[in-house]
């Protein structure tokens, strides 16, 4: 059980999908500006500027592969409409809380367990948490 109502189960999964939406078209059009930008530059520049460019790109690609994390962060959440499981503690199975999952939709885990797991070192599938391990970090001081 997720204590949630449908009112609120509707609420959140309607802030997941424009969350995804808008991740989704930020970026595809991050990465189209970055490719036609760097196919201008770097044609003819010294090789400082060809050194800020290298970095600039290198930046937005960065911010790319953050987006795809987030992305593949909502999905998840999303996912778990299917199955029922929306608003439970991936850890413990209780309720996440609907103020907590107003702030972070996509949280898995409760306050509680999260806590704990902020604390510790991942125990389980370690490339996807430490993947995932930046996203969390944005999304938990956004939360505070
Ligand atoms: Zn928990």
């Amino acid at each position: 059980m997720n204590g949630l109502d449908q009112g609120q189960v509707a609420l959140l999964k309607s802030l997941l999908e424009q969350r995804r939406a808008a991740l989704a078209s930020q970026a595809g059009a991050d990465v189209a500006a970055g490719a036609r930008e760097l196919a201008v530059e770097e044609i003819e520049t010294s090789p400082a500027d060809k050194a800020t460019v290298r970095l600039l790109n290198d930046l937005a690609q960065e911010a790319a592969g953050h987006n795809a994390a987030q992305l593949l962060v909502l999905k998840h959440a999303l996912a778990k409409f299917d199955d029922g499981s929306y608003g439970e503690c991936e850890e413990c199975g209780n309720p996440i809380g609907f103020s907590r999952l107003q702030a972070r939709p996509e949280a898995r885990l409760c306050i509680s367990c999260q806590t704990r797991a902020e604390k510790r070192e991942p125990m389980c599938c370690p490339p996807l948490i430490a993947m995932f391990a930046p996203v969390m970090k944005d999304a938990s001081s956004e939360a505070r």
